[in-house]
């Protein structure tokens, strides 16, 4: 007998044709004696559409309250789980994050877990009920509902597989693994069988959505390996992603990632001294805007431009930010600027090849993709370039490394 933890994305639970798909696969992990504890999303779309429904009511919602609408959708689906496994005559049982002993620091809309109780599941294991707990949700100390940010149930589940010691984790979503890039985007991208922590993370990190990063950082930390596979075609293996894989060394570039979710700013004519960034960086943390990547130019005359990233819901935070700063200094303009993305090639192989940002550019300039900004690590290359266009650079700049798989 194994110990068991899957987790269903918003696609695998999408309706309620996929929910009974989803109780199918459980009930044949149990018919072999297993015990299974189960975490799922939302209905895909959901969280969308309470976010929208939230922001046409008022702008900027109160945090604590939209944790206690968005934790809303996961509690639809665990409830529903457990009807389908009940119609199977499979014994199961619903629970919220807070009754699964999910307990996370106080910051609404992006808590952390700081720790698991699993006594409750595990007694309802012991029982030999089905446990399905509600993805991306907590509490605090004080009982209130959390959240833990967008795609938080791969961090439920990946805690989860932790806290309960679990022999497996089963990520299903609605791809049959991690590929060299997106597949939507690049037909032509391949199959990955194994991924160590470090290039899943950065993959993730630099927009990779197929796992929360936040849950790759936990899964390193606590050592949880787990496999990213198919809900449509459990045939099919998945992606496993450990600590070590073979050959980590000999592949260059693992993968290609792209960010969406960036914008520019640009801030003109502000004084060349020192201490103007600092106040600048100083009022964007105080903003809570997090800022990616920077170029400054050299100052000329006097006054100096400089041009950063940050997320795009963090848009107008930022340039209030800097607003207030230039209004006390008395100069310099901010601006948003044009519709960009980030694009990255990640591989820890990187750290003893050269000639990445070569081949990178290289590609780029055959794409006609022009580049804004430029910031690299010892295992990635990231560029930010115009969304137009993005696609069609994301498919040469795979090719040109040559991850493409064989045609046909
Ligand atoms: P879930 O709802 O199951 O959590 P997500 O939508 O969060 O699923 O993640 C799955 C999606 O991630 C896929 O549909 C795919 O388009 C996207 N994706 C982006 N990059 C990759 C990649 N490199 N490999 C696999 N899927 C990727
Ligand atoms: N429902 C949440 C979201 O859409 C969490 C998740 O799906 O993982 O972000
Ligand atoms: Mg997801």
């Amino acid at each position: 007998m194994a110990r068991i933890v899957k987790k269903f994305g918003g696609t695998s639970v999408g309706d309620v044709e996929r929910i009974k798909n989803v109780a199918k696969i459980i009930e044949a992990d149990v018919a072999l004696g297993h015990q299974v504890a189960v975490v799922v999303s939302a209905r895909s779309g959901v969280t969308n559409e309470l976010i929208a429904r939230a922001q046409s009511i008022n702008e900027n919602p109160n945090e604590r309250e939209m944790d206690m609408l968005l934790a809303v959708g996961e509690q639809e689906t665990i409830a529903l789980t457990a009807m389908a496994l009940h119609a199977l005559g499979v014994p199961a049982v619903s629970m919220t994050g807070a009754m699964a002993g999910i307990k996370t620091d106080p910051f609404h809309t992006r808590a952390r877990i700081v720790s698991m109780n699993c006594d409750k599941i595990e007694s309802r294991l012991a029982e030999g009920s089905v446990v399905i707990v509600a993805g991306f949700q907590g509490a605090n100390d004080d009982g209130q509902v959390t959240t833990l940010g967008r795609g938080g149930s791969d961090l439920s589940a990946i805690a989860l597989a932790s806290g309960l010691k679990a022999d497996v984790c089963q990520i299903y979503t609605d791809v049959d693994g991690v590929y060299t890039a997106d597949p939507r985007i690049v037909p032509l991208a391949r199959k990955i069988p194994e991924i160590s922590y470090e290039e899943m993370l950065e993959l993730a990190s630099l927009g990779t959505k197929v796992m929360q990063a936040r849950s790759v950082e936990f899964s390193n930390k606590f050592n949880v390996v787990f496999e990213v596979r198919s809900s449509f075609d459990t045939s099919k293996p998945g992606t496993i992603v450990k600590q070590e894989v073979s050959s980590m060394e000999d592949v260059v570039v693992r993968g290609v990632a792209l960010d969406r979710n960036q914008a520019k700013i640009m801030i003109t004519n502000i004084p060349d001294e020192p201490g103007t960034a600092a106040r600048i960086f100083g009022s964007l943390g105080e903003a809570n805007a997090i800022v990616d990547m920077i170029v400054q130019n050299i100052g000329r005359h006097g006054v100096a431009n400089m041009t950063f990233t940050v997320p795009r819901e963090d848009t107008k935070r930022a340039v209030a930010a800097v607003e207030s700063v230039l209004n006390s200094i008395g100069g310099g303009e901010v601006a948003v600027v044009g519709d960009i993305v980030k694009l990255s090639v990640v591989g820890v192989g990187m750290r003893s090849h050269s000639g990445v940002a070569s081949k990178l550019f290289g590609a780029l300039a055959e794409a006609k993709a022009n580049i804004q900004i430029i910031s690299t690590s010892e295992i990635k290359i990231s560029v930010v370039i115009d969304e137009k266009g993005c696609e069609d650079a994301m498919r040469i700049v795979h090719t040109a490394f040559g991850l493409d798989k064989e045609e046909g």
